[in-house]
């Protein structure tokens, strides 16, 4: 696959993340709170699960945690699969209004203060490594130790002024004079150095004279302002915060991409224990795959049945070609999990059929750039609005996993279609590594 095409393809995921977080600030209505909040937690369970069944590293949990900004917000709640049944001690509204507060609290400087979106996938990430459950997670002591150091001193101003009075008295030729002089002293507070979580800034200041004078009369002041402001990337606080919660280099390496999907210039910049972020798109070089392709994975699970060879058909005991990729349901807690399995688009496209497929049952095509159309098989059920013609962006829910069609179980079939012939699906979409 070309670099072209693949860089393409980050390109659309990253505008695709970043089109439904700004879709989701335009929704911020308390619904939208509410989604979120569960979004957050169900990752984090989401996490939890698929890392106990996989001992996954790679793309997927990426993946996951990627859509704490994107898609999952609305799909999980939508799905049903985050239920409270559990009775948990905190509601994702209570913990939410939680870190707001924390950070509030953080710092009078609101520039300084922690961006809550950076803390809460530093904890999503500890969900993961930790086994936590979300509520489990003391908000207050992950945002302290990246909240700001604030240095004042205290400058003093000088102010002066002289007054001259005439009267004029009858009989006297010139006006009696009276001078008043006065002088004052006012103590300010200014900051000489921030330390915030990604940087140092340092304030210099000069005594700044003026003077002026109207008549005999006269005012002097003698002023503190600022001189220079110095900012210097300096992640060290991030650093120790993440080298205080063991964070290894591919769990640095997914908080980077997650935040580089949401936030692209958070991290830009960094030179600090786990390397170099130079900004720009390189770090997303870095992705362990199989695949050389950079689309999204299809669904939720890695749990690849079949792949793209040549078999013995389970119908017809004949040998049998098999032109895609077969993805089960993810396996949890040794347990095959029976929720329902979203479908997701790899890639932004057309859609050029929805609906039933003589073999794969109901199923939905979609054609992307250079001659490639995506297959997906054996659906359950077509999300409503994926229709022919219709423009999706990569991500977009198009179904739920099923056994339609020629089938023997409930998995996705997924194909790739390059100029009317069959490809090798890992070519064009990332499969986490140690599978
Ligand atoms: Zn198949």
């Amino acid at each position: 696959m070309s670099s072209a095409v693949t860089n393409k393809a980050k390109a659309l995921a990253k505008n695709y993340a970043k089109k439904q977080i700004r879709k989701l600030l335009i929704k911020l209505g308390k619904k939208a709170l509410i989604a979120i909040g569960k979004g957050i937690a169900l990752v984090g369970k989401m996490l939890l699960a698929v890392a106990g069944a996989f001992g996954l590293k790679g793309f997927l949990i990426l993946l996951i945690i990627v859509f704490v900004g994107g898609a999952l917000m609305y799909v999980f709640p939508f799905f049903g699969w985050f239920s409270s049944k559990s009775g948990s001690p905190k509601t994702p509204d209570q913990l939410r209004a939680e870190y707001e507060a924390a950070i509030m609290n953080s710092s009078e400087y609101a520039e300084y203060r922690p961006p809550q979106m950076l803390v809460q996938f530093i904890d999503n990430q500890r969900i993961l490594k930790e086994k936590k459950k979300l509520w489990e997670i003391d908000p207050n002591k992950l945002i302290s130790s990246l909240k700001p150091d604030i240095e004042m001193e205290t400058f003093t101003d000088h102010y002066y002024t002289r007054t001259v009075t005439r009267t004029y008295v009858e009989g006297e030729n010139e006006p009696r004079e009276e001078v008043s002089e006065s002088s004052w002293d006012v103590d300010k507070q200014l900051i000489t150095k921030a330390h915030a979580w990604n940087r140092i800034e340092t304030f210099t200041y000069r005594q700044e004279f003026s003077s002026s004078s109207s008549g005999d009369d006269t005012s002097e002041s003698t002023v503190w302002v600022l001189d220079n402001r110095i900012s210097e990337t300096d992640f060290s606080k991030f650093d120790n915060t993440l080298k205080r919660l063991k964070f290894t280099h591919q769990d640095f390496k997914l908080l980077v991409d997650t935040v580089r999907v949401n936030k692209a210039n958070y991290l830009d910049g960094y030179e600090g224990i786990y390397g170099s972020i130079t900004g720009g798109d390189d770090w997303w070089g870095d992705h362990p795959s199989t695949g050389s392709g950079n689309w999204i994975w299809p669904t939720i699970s890695t749990r690849i049945t079949s792949g793209f060879y040549k078999r013995v058909d389970p119908f017809t005991g004949q040998i049998d070609f098999h032109n895609g990729l077969d993805i089960g349901r993810p396996i949890v807690d040794g347990k095959m999990d029976d929720r329902p399995q979203p479908i997701f688009a790899v890639a932004d496209g057309e859609v050029t059929v929805a609906g039933e497929v003589s073999g794969y049952g109901n199923a939905v095509y979609i054609r992307h750039d250079s001659g490639v159309t995506t297959v997906y098989g054996h659906l359950k059920s077509i999300e409503s609005g994926i229709s022919v013609r219709k423009q999706i962006k990569a991500g977009t829910v198009i179904g739920i996993m099923g056994s339609t069609g020629r089938s023997t179980g409930i998995h996705l079939h997924f194909g790739v279609l390059k100029d009317g012939q069959y490809d090798n699906p890992l070519k064009y979409i990332s499969l986490p590594s140690g599978r």
